[in-house]
Formats: C-alpha cells, sequence, structure tokens
C-alpha cells in the first residue's frame, strides 16, 4: 500500500511519499549497527541529554506536531496535543532513569566470586507501528532503545508517513547521531528482509491480529526476539456497589477517546442488574451529547475514524451484529458531514455466538452486558481470546482490585481512566500479544542480561561436583 496522507475529515489527499529504496535500508542498518557497536560498552549519559533534547522538541513544536497526526489520521487536536506531551514525557522518563535502569543487578549463587547479571544492547530493533497515535507508539520503543544502545528502524504506518516522517525530523534537529532512529517507508516483503538481516536483533510490532501473525511468523523463523502488542476487548466492569455518577463520567471517555480507535478503549461494558438501566441511559446521554465536526477545531468533541477503510469495516461489524440479533439501543446512523465518521454507538442483547462477542471493534461503539453476579462479571470478561486492559467501578476500591486481580488481563484500573505512563508496564495476554513497553519491563525487551560470574582463581568444589554444570 502507498505511504500517504488522506485527511480522513475532508478526504483530501494531502501527500504521497515515495518508497525507501534498498540503498536506503541498508544505509539505516549499516549506520545503526555501526552506532551499535560504538554504544554497547559506553556510558548512557550523551544518549540522556540527547533524549532530554527530543522531549523539549516535542513540547516546542507541539502545535505543529498535533496538526501533522490530525491530517494523518483525523483525532481531535487537543488530543493529538495530549500525545505529544506523552511523548515527552516518556522521553525524559528515559533520560532520567535509564542508567539506573540499567544499572548491573548483583545475585547471590553458590559459584565461587561475585555474580552479576548486566544489561548490555543488542543492535538494531525494528519498530513496526499502527496509525492511532502515531508518536506515542514509536516512543515507546523508541526511548528505552536509545539510552539502552539499540539503534531503531521504524516501519510506520501506510496511513500517517507525516507523522513518523515528523518524528524522524525531530530526533535528527536533536543532534542525535545519524542512524540513532531511520524512518523507512518499506512494503511488507522488505520487513521480512530487515526482520531477517544479522544486524537486526529484535522487532518490536503494534498492531493486529493479522500483523502481529506475519511480522511474529518472520521472526521466528529467523529466531528473533519480538514483542506483540496486538487488539484487545477490553472489559469495564460495574459491580453493583458502583457510583454511578462516578461510573457515567468515565464510560463514555473510556469508549469514544480516539475515535474509540484505542487498543485499550472500553469496548465490553459488563454492568450489574440493579445499575443495567441507569447505565444504559447515562452513557446514551453522553454518546448523544458529544459533537463530531472538524478535529482541528478545538470545538469538536468527536472525530471521524482514520480513514473510509476503518469505517466501512465497523459499519460492516456493526451491520453483522445486528443482524445475528444485537440491538441497537442507541446510535448507527448516518453522520450528515463529509469525513469518515460513525456514530457513537451502543449495542446491547448481543448473544455469544454473535460475531460481536468475539471481534474487536476497533471505533467507537460500546457493548453493553447485564449480569447478576460478581463472577458473571469475572467469568464473562474472562471468556475472550483477548486480554489487554480493563477498568472495573466498586463503592469499595479494595473489592474492587481483588476482583481486578481475576481478570485475565495485562493491566486493570480501579475506579478510573486507563491511562499509559512512562513508568508503568503496557501490554497483554492471550491474543492480545506478549511482552511489554514501557517502564523498567519495557526497557529490558531487547537487552542482553548477560551474567557475569567472577572468581579470583578455579574452586573444584562446587556442590554439584564439577566445574561445567548445566
Ligand atoms: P495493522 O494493520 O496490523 O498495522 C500495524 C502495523 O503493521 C502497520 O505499520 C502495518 O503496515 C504493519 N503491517 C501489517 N501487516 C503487516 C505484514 N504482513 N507485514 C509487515 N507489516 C505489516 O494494525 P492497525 O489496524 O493499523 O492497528 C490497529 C490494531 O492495533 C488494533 O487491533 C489495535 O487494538 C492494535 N493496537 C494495539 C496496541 C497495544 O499496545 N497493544 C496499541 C495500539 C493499537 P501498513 O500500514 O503498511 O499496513
Amino acid at each position: 500500500m502507498a505511504y500517504q496522507t488522506i485527511n480522513p475529515y475532508t478526504n483530501e489527499t494531502i501527500k504521497t511519499y515515495d518508497f525507501s529504496t534498498p540503498a536506503d535500508i541498508e544505509k539505516a542498518l549499516t549506520l545503526g549497527y555501526g552506532l551499535y557497536k560504538k554504544w554497547r560498552d559506553g556510558p548512557v549519559d550523551e544518549r540522556a541529554k540527547i533524549l532530554h533534547k527530543i522531549a523539549d522538541l516535542f513540547r516546542q513544536h507541539e502545535d505543529e506536531l498535533a496538526k501533522t497526526a490530525v491530517n494523518d489520521m483525523g483525532k481531535l487536536i487537543g488530543e493529538a496535543k495530549g500525545e505529544v506531551e506523552l511523548c515527552a514525557m516518556i522521553a525524559d522518563y528515559y533520560a532520567d532513569h535509564g542508567a539506573d535502569l540499567l544499572k548491573p543487578t548483583p545475585i547471590t549463587t553458590r559459584a565461587t566470586g561475585e555474580a552479576q547479571i548486566e544489561k548490555h544492547s543488542t543492535g538494531v530493533i525494528l519498530a513496526v507501528e499502527p496509525w492511532n497515535f502515531p508518536y506515542y507508539q514509536v516512543m515507546r520503543v523508541f526511548a528505552p532503545n536509545f539510552i539502552v544502545g539499540n539503534p531503531m528502524v521504524l516501519k510506520g504506518p501506510s496511513n500517517t508517513p507525516g507523522s513518523s516522517d515528523a518524528f524522524g525530523r525531530i530526533v535528527t534537529e536533536a543532534g542525535a547521531p545519524e542512524g540513532s532512529f531511520t524512518n523507512l517507508f518499506v512494503n511488507y516483503d522488505q520487513v521480512g528482509a530487515i526482520i531477517a538481516d544479522p544486524r537486526v536483533q529484535g522487532v518490536a510490532l503494534t498492531g493486529s491480529e493479522r500483523g502481529g501473525r506475519a511480522v511474529a511468523k518472520a521472526a521466528g523463523e529467523n529466531l528473533k526476539k519480538n514483542t506483540m502488542e496486538l487488539g484487545g476487548m477490553d472489559a469495564f466492569i460495574v459491580l453493583d456497589d458502583a457510583d454511578i455518577d462516578q461510573v457515567a463520567d468515565i464510560a463514555w471517555r473510556a469508549r469514544l477517546y480516539n475515535a474509540g480507535q484505542v487498543c485499550t478503549s472500553s469496548k465490553r461494558f459488563i454492568v450489574a442488574d440493579n445499575l443495567y438501566d441507569q447505565f444504559l441511559t447515562t452513557l446514551k446521554a453522553h454518546f448523544a451529547a458529544v459533537t463530531p465536526g472538524d478535529p482541528m477545531d478545538p470545538k469538536t468533541t468527536f472525530a471521524p475514524m482514520n480513514s473510509k477503510r476503518a469505517k466501512d469495516k465497523l459499519q460492516d461489524q456493526i451491520d453483522r451484529a445486528v443482524k445475528a440479533g444485537a440491538k441497537v439501543y442507541y446510535g448507527n446512523e448516518k453522520v450528515d458531514l463529509p469525513g469518515q465518521f460513525i456514530q457513537p454507538t451502543i449495542l446491547t442483547d448481543i448473544s455469544k455466538d454473535n460475531p460481536a462477542y468475539s471481534e474487536e471493534m476497533f471505533g467507537p461503539v460500546a457493548q453493553v452486558y447485564k449480569v447478576s453476579s460478581e463472577q458473571e462479571a469475572v467469568d464473562l470478561a474472562n471468556d475472550s481470546d483477548f486480554g489487554l486492559g480493563g477498568i472495573i467501578f466498586s463503592g469499595d476500591p479494595d473489592r474492587g482490585a481483588r476482583v481486578a486481580s481475576k481478570v485475565e488481563t495485562g493491566m486493570m484500573f480501579v475506579n478510573n481512566f486507563m491511562t499509559s505512563l512512562p513508568e508503568q508496564p503496557f501490554g497483554g495476554v492471550k491474543k492480545s500479544g506478549y511482552g511489554r513497553e514501557l517502564s523498567q519491563l519495557g526497557m529490558m525487551a531487547f537487552v542482553n542480561e548477560e551474567l557475569i560470574v567472577k572468581a579470583q582463581k578455579p574452586d573444584l568444589s562446587n556442590p554439584a561436583g564439577g566445574l561445567a554444570v548445566v
């Protein structure tokens, strides 16, 4: 597919980008590998300074970066600015904490001498990233790996090339050595070839199950470490003692933020029967109150979807859900604007054999289920192939946390909106993927945790009775 910016509000094709040439790819890998060799044993101080500079530049260029993202994929300008700030926070976090997080960890062992686990870079990392947060997704991989000493090549999404390009310009402007980050406009075959290249030691993908399978397969065939940040069907559980006003204030945001195109959007609302009717009434009121319009206009509160393709796919999913017996409680009417809008929609009465029960709907569609016990809520939440995030509301936060622990996901938030912050690990289980990004866990994704055991002289008296114990 061509790398093209088509503004999803105006439907105007703004710019088409040329594909990278084989020479561009070779140059990126040569420069990246050279930097890896240079950085591997050195201190991180210089890179930390550059990362702070990158954070400063993200903040300085906030308006321009935000507008580029809005043109690329149509998110609200305010949300785009929030994304730019989050990128700056992630860069600052790794600049501030990177050196500490990479310190060797001493371990106690029966072997003679002192033992520690050192943390070393491994090589060039390929990041394959989606369009829904065209800067943040990239920063989640770039910042930790830059500090670690792993240069990065990016295969960004074909529909947000302006943002990928802008990210590269900021890294260059900050004074990062050439090869630290290279944005490549490559096709799927070239992604496979990059993964196979011996200079590349890892691949991080955020995206769909389809993209994840293809890239994980190529990584597996080449025995390259990989992390997969995939889709979700996150549950938003409302227990019988929840404060419905608090729930109402958060629930609509948890579904409509970024026009519902968030891996951790609340996609399934699982509501205790005593609060079910009230929940539906308030969710409908909030969904009906949004203002669709030009995402560049700060007064607009509801954005179009990122592309015609995404809109058509979601409409087809709604149609199939309704055909299979789901009821439209609110929405599913045409939005009389030129952009790629799907009206915020609430579906109820979704049976287990309805395709909507198990398919991720990546847009502003809320599924609402009624349950009659805490156990039923947990069972329903866990009856999914996905396990990324989740939200739970209870009048008793400790009860909420106890129930949250029973949900098979990577992240749960009690009585609040789900947030992504640099110090919190991000990732899931089941078909939502494996590995984590952000925090120290994410930073270790492509680190060689090298064991060094230092003895003064050989000692043959180890408990297993030999030198070579494996
Ligand atoms: P996608 O189609 O899988 O695309 C993601 C990236 O993978 C794009 O750069 C895409 O390139 C590339 N790609 C797709 N198929 C590929 C292949 N066979 N070989 C090489 N590269 C390939 O996903 P999407 O529809 O853009 O993103 C939405 C999905 O991402 C949702 O399922 C969402 O839940 C998930 N997501 C997960 C997280 C998380 O952290 N877990 C965060 C955000 C989004 P092209 O653009 O050129 O196709």
